[in-house]
C-alpha cells in the first residue's frame, strides 16, 4: 500500500503541475454560511476548472513529499501512521478498515480540535446521525454522488458537531461545511484527545432495500440508520482517489476493472439490486433474455465490481450462489477480508461472507 501511494506521488509530480494553481484556491473548507447549497451549473468556470474531489478538512499532508505521517492518524502512539490507513490494518493485519483516519491539525486553547470537515464533492445529504450513542461511527454524515452516471457515498465519522443547515435532502457543492471533526463514538474504547480524527469512506451501497432486509437477518437487531448503516456500505480507498483525483479526473469504471480479483461467484438472480443501480459494470447483457444467473467478481473486501449475464440452458439449482473460483494469491495478500475459507478443495463463504451475500442478492 505504501508503495502504491509512493507511485502515484510519481505520478502526480508529472501529471498533476498544470493543476497545482487549482489546487491551491481550493485549499480548505468553506466556512462561509452565505454559500448556495445548489448544484453549480455545468459549464461555469468553476466545474471546468476546479478538481473533482476537495479534501475532506484542510489536512492535505497526504499530497506531499513524505507528508502521510502527518496526514494519517495511528491507532496507537505505538504504531505508526500506516495503521490508519485503509485495508488490512488493523489488528495486526487481521481486522479492515474500511476508510482512513485523517489527523487532525487545528486545535483551540483546551486542545480540543476544531478543524472544518467539508463535502468532498457536489452530492445530496443521505444520512445524518447526531445521536453519539447509536453507532461506532459516532456523530456521522453520509453524502450521495454521482459522477458520470455513477453512484457513489463519502462518509464522514466521529464528528464534534454537525452543522445546523445539514439536513437530509440538503444539495451541497464540494467544499461545504458539514460539520467539526471529534472524537465521538460509541465504543467501549474511547478515542483519546490526542487521536482526534476524521474517519473518511468513499464507496458504494449494496443494497437500496437495507431497511427491509436487515430483520431478516438480525431478527431482534436495532437499525438506526435506515439504508446508510456501515454494514449496508463498502469502501474503496479513498486516500488513492484523492490523490489520483488531482492529476486524473477519477473514472470509477476504469477503477473497479482493474481493481485485483479475490473472487467470482455465480449467482442465481435473475436481477440484482446493486447491479441494477450499476448497469455500466454489467457485460454480456442480452436485450432480448433475461439471464439465469450472474457471474459476479468481487474485490478482497467484498466489493461487487462486475457481473457477467449467464444463459445456461439447465434450471436454477437448489442453491443460491456457488463460488466458481478464488484467486489465492489475492486471498493471501487480504486475509482480513474474511469472507471465505477453504473446507478441503472446496471454496466456502465465512458467516460475514453469507451476511454479503444474502444481503446482495435481497429483492
Ligand atoms: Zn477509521
Amino acid at each position: 500500500m505504501i508503495s502504491s501511494y509512493q507511485q502515484i506521488s510519481v505520478a502526480r509530480a508529472v501529471y498533476g503541475l498544470p493543476f497545482l494553481c487549482l489546487i491551491f484556491i481550493f485549499i480548505g473548507c468553506e466556512n462561509d454560511e452565505h454559500n448556495s447549497t445548489a448544484e453549480p451549473q455545468p459549464g461555469t468556470s468553476e466545474n471546468i476548472f476546479r478538481p473533482s474531489f476537495t479534501f475532506p478538512t484542510k489536512n492535505r499532508a497526504l499530497l506531499d513529499d513524505n507528508g502521510s505521517e502527518n496526514f494519517f492518524t495511528p491507532t496507537t502512539k505505538a504504531k505508526t501512521w500506516t495503521s490508519g490507513t485503509f485495508g488490512c490494518v488493523r489488528n495486526s493485519g487481521s481486522r479492515l478498515h474500511e476508510g482512513i483516519d485523517i489527523a487532525s491539525i487545528e486545535r483551540d486553547q483546551n486542545n480540543e480540535p476544531t478543524d472544518p470537515v467539508c463535502a468532498v464533492f457536489n452530492g445530496v445529504v443521505v444520512h445524518v446521525n447526531r445521536n453519539t450513542a447509536t453507532s461506532n461511527f459516532g456523530k456521522y454524515i453520509v453524502l450521495y454522488h454521482n459522477l458520470d452516471g455513477f453512484s457513489f457515498y463519502s462518509l464522514y465519522a466521529h464528528l464534534s458537531k454537525i452543522d445546523q443547515n445539514i439536513q437530509i435532502g440538503a444539495q451541497l457543492h464540494g467544499g461545504k461545511k458539514l460539520g467539526v471533526l471529534g472524537t465521538t463514538a460509541n465504543t467501549r474504547e474511547k478515542i483519546e484527545n490526542w487521536r482526534a480524527h476524521l474517519h473518511f469512506e468513499i464507496g458504494v451501497q449494496i443494497n437500496s432495500k437495507f431497511e427491509d432486509w436487515f430483520p431478516t437477518w438480525y431478527k431482534d437487531g436495532k437499525n438506526h440508520h435506515g439504508n446508510w448503516s456501515g454494514l449496508n456500505l463498502l469502501g474503496l480507498d479513498p486516500a488513492d482517489i484523492l490523490i489520483e483525483d488531482q492529476s486524473k479526473k477519477i473514472d470509477f469504471v476504469e477503477r473497479f476493472a482493474s481493481e485485483p480479483l479475490l473472487c467470482r461467484v455465480r449467482v442465481y438472480r435473475k436481477k440484482i439490486d446493486y447491479f441494477e443501480r450499476y448497469k455500466q459494470l454489467c457485460v454480456n447483457v442480452r436485450t432480448e433474455k433475461e439471464p439465469l444467473a450472474w457471474d459476479i467478481s468481487f474485490n478482497f473486501s467484498g466489493v461487487p465490481l462486475r457481473a457477467e449475464a449467464f444463459y445456461g440452458a439447465k434450471n436454477k439449482p437448489r442453491t443460491n450462489y456457488t463460488v466458481l473460483e478464488v484467486d489465492e494469491n489475492v486471498y493471501n495478500q487480504h486475509r482480513c477480508s474474511g469472507l471465505l475459507f477453504k473446507r478441503g478443495q472446496k471454496w466456502e463463504f465465512t458467516s460475514k461472507g453469507q451476511r454479503l451475500m444474502n444481503l446482495l442478492i435481497y429483492n
